[in-house]
């Protein structure tokens, strides 16, 4: 029998502290920029994220992109920038690793590490992040299918480390009029299989930010335990992910959706 498999117990909870639980009767909401840009950025993103009820800040300081051209991210600079935002708002931070060899530096401020889509197949690096102990946040490869996603997942599991979410954020098909197509029924299939608890990412999973509300709605509606969005204060001006960040009213305006939408399906955000 694979670790990740369900049994009678369903989903199981992974506590990150500072109020933070994946699984649990409470929608957790991942908020921040794509990229940590700035100092000055990042803390008032955090702040208006914050204000608005999210349970988590997210933020890239290694950027996987695909141009080697375009901004790569602040490293350990935007680390620091991560903590004291941290520090300012009370908000765990949830921030991507690239390679093991940064996996000391990163778990030092990262309350989460996250496993990004173009990393899901890096069996090493799943096994190196499994063994700090940290939580981890693995995103589905945007060519995986479910088996391959449980199976990177599993790679965690058999560290011996059990606090891991799995989030769907698109994946690759014919159509090209969003960024990818937002696989929902990941989420009740995913949940099916095993007691891992289950996030989605809208920005990623279309690529449009004025689809981001609604997929969030459908996500929670469909079972996710968490919603991770991109929200930029000047999305024209996003070094990264402009054309699908929230601004933090638009933000605010889905939280209060998120709201409604929970309350009817017996959970809150
Ligand atoms: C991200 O969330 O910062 C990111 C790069 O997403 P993905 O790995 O899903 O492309
Ligand atoms: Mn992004």
């Amino acid at each position: 029998m694979m670790k990740f498999e369900k049994d009678d117990a369903g989903t199981r909870t992974v506590d990150i502290g500072r109020g933070c639980v994946f699984g649990g009767p409470r929608l957790v909401i991942i908020a921040g920029p794509c990229t940590v840009e700035d100092r000055v950025q990042t803390l008032e993103i955090a702040a208006a994220v914050k204000e608005a009820g999210a349970s988590m800040l997210r933020g890239g300081a290694y950027k996987p992109r695909t141009s080697p051209y375009a901004f790569q991210g602040l490293h350990e600079e935007g680390l620091a920038i991560l903590a004291e935002a941290r520090e300012q708002t009370g908000l765990p931070v949830v921030t991507e690793v690239l390679e093991s060899a940064d996996l000391t530096k990163v778990s030092a401020v990262a309350d989460m590490l996250q496993i990004g889509s173009r990393n899901m197949h890096n069996s090493v690096l799943l096994q190196a992040a499994g063994r700090t102990g940290k939580p981890v946040f693995l995103k589905r490869g945007m060519s995986a299918r479910i088996e391959e996603f449980l199976l990177a997942a599993e790679y965690v599991l058999e560290t011996g480390n059990k606090n891991i979410v799995m989030c769907e954020r698109g994946i690759r098909t014919f159509e090209t009029a969003t960024r990818f197509t937002l696989d929902l029924s990941a989420i009740p299939l995913l949940k099916q299989r095993t007691w891992i608890p289950i996030a989605v990412d809208p920005s990623h999973g279309t690529g449009m930010t004025s689809l981001v509300p609604p997929m969030a709605c459908a996500a929670a509606v469909c079972g996710a335990d968490a919603v991770m969005v991109e929200v930029h204060g000047h999305p024209d001006k996003a070094l990264c992910d402009g054309d699908q960040s929230e601004t933090p009213e638009m933000f605010y305006r889905m939280i209060k959706e998120l709201q409604n939408i929970t309350r009817a399906i017996g959970r809150t955000v």
